[in-house]
């Protein structure tokens, strides 16, 4: 089940850091590294840091950019040490772990963390589900990437073990992945174009409210493909429609 949790790092700076989450993930159970465009490849300096989990680091994945190494994912948490100019879910550490272990199950789930310098950008976290926060110091409440990392997976290893000893008794709806909510907004956005709603060229905030809303809803797979279908059939019908009006 814990090869179902990815750890996806986004543009980090310092090799040193992607060695000490490789022994993080590895202390905990987990084993999948995804890194997102790192400034630098994983070199002398990371596999120091990694120590025995050297093997984590030789098998890391490597991508351009966020969406591709998440594509494939049923649920995709965001960590973040500060709360954005858009309020997105939120969860603990504690429901994190918890989450993420349930919907292992299912799907292959992400736990995403930002850069050193800047952490993740606005369009990446609109990327996630949920967005979790390590409740730390208001007045200095950035914690080193590693760290943050080692918090968030003990929190899955507790989640982990303490399901060995339970039922599974949890939400066993199955999610569309996020590839799949990326074409659904797209479909969406060109069917608000199609009949006005929107100007494409000038999205202002209504596509962003608009995945925040869905994005809070989660629809199950079955109300995603009606979704998917109601804008099939507006778009059908508008093009009937201008048809019509042709003749
Ligand atoms: N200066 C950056 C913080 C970067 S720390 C900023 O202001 O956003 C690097 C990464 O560690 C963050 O992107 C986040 O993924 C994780 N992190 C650090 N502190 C955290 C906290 N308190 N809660 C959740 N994630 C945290």
């Amino acid at each position: 089940m814990l090869e179902q949790i990815r750890i996806v790092l986004v543009g980090t700076s310092h090799t040193g850091n992607i060695g000490s989450v490789a022994r993080a993930m590895k202390t905990m159970g987990l084993s999948n590294l995804y890194l997102v465009a790192p400034k630098e490849q994983p070199d002398g300096q990371a596999y120091a840091l990694a120590a025995g989990a050297s093997d984590i680091l030789a098998k890391a994945k490597i991508f351009d950019s966020l969406a591709p190494a998440i594509a494939d994912c049923g649920l995709v948490v965001g960590s973040s040490a500060r709360s954005r100019t858009l309020s997105w879910p939120m969860l603990e550490p504690r429901e994190c772990g918890i989450k993420s272990v349930t919907e292992a199950k299912q799907h292959p789930v992400a736990l995403v963390f930002g850069r050193e310098s800047s952490g993740l950008s606005n369009e990446e976290l609109q990327l996630c589900n949920y967005h979790v926060c390590i409740n730390a110091n208001p007045e200095y409440s950035s914690l080193n990437l590693a760290m943050a990392v080692q918090l968030v997976c003990y929190e899955v290893r507790m989640a982990w073990l303490a399901q060995g000893e339970q039922s599974k008794t949890e939400d066993e709806a199955s999610y569309p992945s996020n590839a799949q909510m990326e074409s659904f907004y797209q479909h969406l956005e060109q069917t608000l174009d199609d009949t006005g709603f929107i100007i494409k060229q000038h999205p202002g905030v209504v596509m962003t409210k608009l995945k925040r809303l869905f994005n809070r809803a989660r629809p199950e797979e079955a109300e995603y493909n009606i979704l998917r279908g109601i804008l099939t059939s507006v778009q059908r019908f508008g093009s009937a429609a201008t048809r019509l009006k042709e003749k």
